[in-house]
């Protein structure tokens, strides 16, 4: 028995649930990134997800599973980013209320993107007021039910089908890279690949500016820091959360970091060589792979693509300063 927030049973009931609905990703593979590494890589692309992140996959879970009453009242989160969209999106689908809480200054077009899938946004400023506060508040007054973006045992088991899938797909891993945020991804991957092939080292990659999971899985308690400045915008997470946590202490082989140079080096290389576009967060896991911390000759090695949400100016910009 274990006291950790998810076992492989919930990632595999999730991914029962999901299968319908979510895409099943494909994995790529290339010759030159093979080459340059020495091993052999299989991309797990979620930036073909719909609404273009893995996100989708811990919203539905969790909204699938909601009783009666919960449907009839509806879903609120907070977040300006891709769990967002995942859970407006998951909510249309079966046909429950979602309302979003977004900063005045979120992007016109994240706003525009939620509100087109039905979802009421509500904007808050967020240096005058605290968004814990108005997500509490808007729950009770409607009832509704707050699903946060990473901290939830049904969002970590949901998110665990992309590693199950990887793994089902390509065979044993020797080593698995995953972006690393608040850690419902990691968690949840973690857990699916330590049950499929115990042997496989599973790492987690975080921005050089914002290594509180590394700082809090060296240390053995939750660190928390300042929101970090980096371009990686989906793991600008300030701490771990009190369900990921124990799991990734107990589950995960190590975190490593990755600078920003690195993660636009990452982010041109999909699009020069492999013709994909991917999001400055989803390139975490492919650049400790490219940055040579890790000896990955002869490996076979699972690497998680989270996301493909990027501004196109952004990425235009991003690319033309990259190395
Ligand atoms: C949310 C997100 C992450 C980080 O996921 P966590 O579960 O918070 O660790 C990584 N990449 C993308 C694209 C994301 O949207």
């Amino acid at each position: 028995m274990t006291d950790l927030a998810i076992s492989f049973e919930d990632v595999a009931a999730a991914h029962a649930r999901i299968a319908p609905f979510a895409h099943r990703t494909p994995v790529l593979t290339s010759t030159t990134a093979d080459a340059l590494v020495g091993g052999s890589l299989f991309f797990k692309c979620e930036n073909f997800q719909r609404m273009g992140a893995f996100k989708f996959r811990g919203a539905y879970n969790a909204i699938a599973q909601f009783t009666p009453e919960q449907r009839a009242h509806g879903v609120v989160t907070f977040s300006s980013g891709n769990h967002a969209q995942g859970i407006a999106l998951s909510a249309r689908l079966l046909g429950v209320k979602a309302v979003i809480l977004m900063p005045i200054d979120a992007p016109a077009t994240k706003v525009a993107a939620t509100r087109g899938y039905g979802a009421e946004v509500v904007l808050y400023d967020r240096y005058g007021e605290d968004r814990d506060a108005i997500g509490r508040r808007l729950a009770d007054e409607r009832g509704l039910t707050l699903i946060p973006p990473y901290d939830h045992p049904h969002v970590m088991a949901g998110q665990g089908t992309v590693a199950k899938e990887l793994i089902e797909e390509v065979g044993p891993l020797d080593v698995l890279l995953v972006p690393l945020g608040g850690g419902g991804l990691l968690s949840g991957c973690a857990t699916a690949a330590k049950a499929l092939c115990p042997d496989c080292r599973v790492i987690g990659v975080e921005p050089e500016a914002g290594n509180d999971g590394q700082l809090s899985f060296r240390s053995g308690a939750i660190v928390r820091i300042d929101t970090p400045k980096t371009i990686a915008d989906g793991a600008q997470t300030q701490f771990l959360g009190n369900y990921t946590f124990p799991v990734i202490r107990q589950r995960v082989d190590d975190v490593l970091t990755v600078s920003d140079a690195e993660l636009a080096a990452t982010m041109k290389f999909f699009a020069m060589r492999m013709k994909i576009i991917v999001e400055p967060t989803g390139c975490l896991g492919a650049a400790a792979a490219f940055g040579g911390q890790l000896d990955l000759r002869g490996k076979r090695v699972g690497v998680v693509l989270t996301g493909g949400n990027v501004d196109m100016a952004r990425f235009a910009s991003l690319i033309a300063d990259a190395a």
